[in-house]
């Protein structure tokens, strides 16, 4: 069904509300404001009642897809349920009605709040300190490229390039570009990992860090990570890790004890804060020991007045980075996170991964016979299947498969990502989906496969049930195949 514009549904006369007579002197607009911004036509607004405004964005809501509608298999972006309490307590007028610019005795709990999550936090990787400032998780990358670069500056040897494995999340390059860095790739090996020699030939005395995602982002756990973080350290430079994934290392293992020495959260994924419309978001970064004076200022600290435990923002401290956003970070998000962490305790979070990794493996033996799988399994919370068998025999490509899964009513999952896999569709179920909705969206998947075979003009042709059907997506698809064939 097609949804009309609010303002073609629009009537002249038509409100949907109702103001008492003005009972002061009523002014010219001129007094107000200079006659040279004034409006000369009417602004053209919508006139509507209350109830058909209400009903047309329920209409448009329902044609959106979201992950309180259904699952959403978006590999590597844990697109996992958010438990409605996070909103509650995030409303609580104690946090909403705070203003930044309060005097810090009045906001001791909001403090309270932030000095108790990075300390979760902290626990929670196994690192020094966290700062919660960043506002996303490229953000996080950023602000822990510029710890590393202050920590070799401060040690008189200032160093030029970072290295980044080649089945890194785009943001890893781009946060180093940013920062000032050459980027140089490392290769993964055929079993998906990072490749060992290829990291010795370029680890030389100019590299100041390696970043690392683990489990990477096809979903593969990094087992030679000891030896990585020794090869690294005994060449002076530092490791950095990706902890976008955190969803399948909660409770389990630590970054800080595989030798990391920074890595960044992303509170809206494994901390269940919405996203996918674009935020806000929130990507804390977690530091070892050697890089906690360069933190971001200001820092919460805690410290104790006449027995009684308070909390202050600290601004001096001489070698910080400096700030990386306005006021405290994304405070809601953070209030969330802090919510949900409390919520679990130790014993949930670790079942929230052992259940995102048992998820990601049930899904994925179902899919076996259907699918390629390009790297070997057994697989962490997510995984990266192939389209190069449906391609080849029967020429429908991801692209197609992905657009077809919309008819059956799902999210499509990532698709021609990470770029070392082709015809990639990388699926990450969480821990949220029970079995029988993991057992549904596989029955699509195979239905979709089959259909490739029997019937591949459907699936060429799809979607046929979304407000907007079938896209020219002749342009779109020569990018792809050109960044593919890199
Ligand atoms: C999502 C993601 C990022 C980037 O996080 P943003 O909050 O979108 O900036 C970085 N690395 C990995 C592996 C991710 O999944």
């Amino acid at each position: 069904m097609k949804e009309p514009l609010i303002f073609d549904l629009s009537r002249s006369g038509r409100k949907g509300y109702s103001f008492s007579p003005i009972d002061i002197p009523e002014r010219p607009a001129e007094s107000l404001v200079p006659s040279k911004f004034l409006r000369k036509e009417a602004a053209g607004l919508p006139e509507i009642p209350e109830s058909e405004v209400v009903r047309h964005f329920v209409r448009l809501s329902n044609l959106n897809y979201h992950v309180d509608k259904n699952m959403y298999p978006l590999g590597s972006c844990t697109m996992k349920y958010n438990p409605k309490i996070n909103d509650y307590t995030c409303d609580l007028p104690g946090f909403a009605s705070l203003h930044p610019m309060q005097p810090e005795q009045t906001v001791q709990g909001a403090l309270q709040m932030m000095h108790e999550l990075a300390g979760m936090l902290s626990e929670i990787a196994g690192m020094a300190a966290v700062s919660l400032q960043p506002a996303a998780g490229a953000h996080g990358e950023f602000t822990g490229i510029l710890l590393i670069k202050k920590y070799h500056q401060k040690l008189g040897r200032p160093r030029r390039k970072l290295l980044v494995v080649d089945s890194a999340h785009g943001t890893n390059p781009a946060s180093a570009a940013l920062g000032g860095y050459e980027t140089v790739s490392v290769k993964s090996n055929a079993a998906g990992r990072t490749d060992l020699d290829d990291l010795r030939a370029k680890l030389d005395g100019d590299v100041a860090a390696l970043m690392l995602t683990n489990p990477n982002t096809i979903g593969l756990f990094e087992t030679e990570i000891r030896t990585i973080a020794k090869m690294v350290h005994d060449n002076g430079s530092l490791l950095y890790m990706d902890g976008a994934n955190m969803n399948a290392l909660l409770g389990l293992t630590r970054p800080g004890d595989m030798g990391f020495d920074v890595v960044h959260y992303n509170l809206h994924k494994s901390f269940s804060a919405p996203h996918g419309g674009g935020g806000p978001g929130s990507g804390p970064v977690g530091v070892s020991q050697c890089l906690v004076e360069f933190l971001p200022v200001p820092v919460v600290e805690k410290y104790e007045e006449e027995g009684k435990s308070c909390y202050r923002l600290n601004a001096e401290r001489p070698d910080n980075i400096g700030r990386m956003m306005n006021f405290y970070g994304n405070f809601s998000v953070l209030v969330r996170a802090y919510t949900y962490i409390r919520m679990l305790g130790a014993e949930g979070l670790k079942r929230v991964s052992e259940n995102a990794i048992i998820n990601a493996n049930y899904l994925l033996g179902r899919l076996l016979d259907h699918y390629s799988l390009p790297y070997p399994k057994p697989v962490m919370h997510e995984f990266c299947l192939s389209g190069d068998r449906q391609k080849k025999e029967h020429h429908v490509r991801t692209l197609d498969i992905a657009k077809r899964l919309l008819d059956y009513g799902y999210h499509a999952p990532t698709i021609y990502f990470p770029l070392i896999v082709s015809e990639a569709l990388m699926i990450e179920p969480t821990e949220t989906e029970t079995k029988e909705t993991l057992d549904a969206f596989a029955d699509a998947l195979i239905a979709i496969a089959e259909e490739a075979a029997s019937n591949p003009e459907k699936v060429l042709s799809a979607p046929v049930t979304t407000p907007v059907k079938r896209l020219d997506e002749a342009q779109a698809s020569r990018q792809l195949n050109i960044c593919c064939t890199h």
